[in-house]
């Protein structure tokens, strides 16, 4: 069984309720953080997660909100006494820059810093970035301002969506087609996001079985974010919130 947990349900601007968006899949063998906003390792503490066990950091898109932790995570990991290799996955200017943060903290100095292998996705649809007999993750653009990608993971009994940051997108609606649980962004409606209706829209016409809402302003109505959702989409409708663990 897969257990995935949401370490961040804020759009960009956090508070002390709700951390920027991430999110921890723990698959067995394969555990991936995705994107990496703050540090996470405080988070990670507070649900119980060894930092030491990610295998994989995939990184959606090249916002401040998504991976302005890399440097803070790849430094503790090391403080902390990592000697295996971790993978970074991302498009390939999302990896372009990353390199880039991390020369600029002269990271080829950090003695007996561990293996980092990068991993450059094509733009595309439906890349196949993780191949494990625990987890499969494919990979598809969205419809953001930035480059960004989707992924879904499909688990030996189970499947997953991750939106990350787009408005209403056909590649997503494919990527999510039929899945158990789609975590879909649901900042609101305009360029390059969506709102709690757009997401149960998406929701519906991919048949998906339960969708929840991440990435949302720390100020709204509750209920009123997932009234709207249910507006539109038949089946069940959560409010992710920070810490939740979602078993699949
Ligand atoms: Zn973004």
């Amino acid at each position: 069984m897969a257990q995935i947990i949401i370490l961040g349900t804020a759009n960009a601007v956090p508070d002390k309720h709700h951390a920027s968006t991430h999110l921890l899949v723990d698959a067995g063998e394969q555990v991936i953080l995705v994107d990496c906003a703050g540090n996470p390792v405080v988070r990670l503490d507070q649900a119980g997660v060894d930092p030491l066990s990610i295998t994989d950091l995939i990184l959606t898109h090249f916002h401040p909100d998504h991976v302005s932790g890399v440097p803070l995570l790849l430094m503790d990991l090391w403080l902390m006494g990592r000697n295996k290799p971790l993978n970074v996955i991302g498009l390939d200017d999302v990896i372009d820059r990353t390199v880039k943060v991390m020369e600029i903290f002269n990271w080829k100095d950090w003695d007996g810093f561990y293996p980092v292998n990068f991993y450059r996705l094509p733009d595309g649809e439906r890349m196949l970035l993780i191949d494990t007999d625990d987890v499969k993750v494919w990979a598809s653009k969205g419809c953001h301002m930035v480059p960004s990608i989707g992924l879904r993971m499909q688990f030996p009994v189970g499947s997953l969506c991750y939106s990350s940051d787009t408005e209403p997108c056909d590649a997503i609606e494919r990527l999510a087609e039929g899945v158990d649980v789609l975590i879909h962004e649901s900042t609101g409606e305009g360029v390059g996001h969506s709102s709690p209706k757009q997401a149960g829209e998406v929701a519906q016409r991919a048949g998906v079985r339960k969708l929840v809402l991440i990435h949302y302003p720390t100020d709204i109505d509750v209920d009123e974010w997932v009234n709207q959702a249910k507006s539109t989409f038949s089946g069940e409708v959560v409010l992710a919130t920070d810490l939740m663990n979602l078993s699949i």
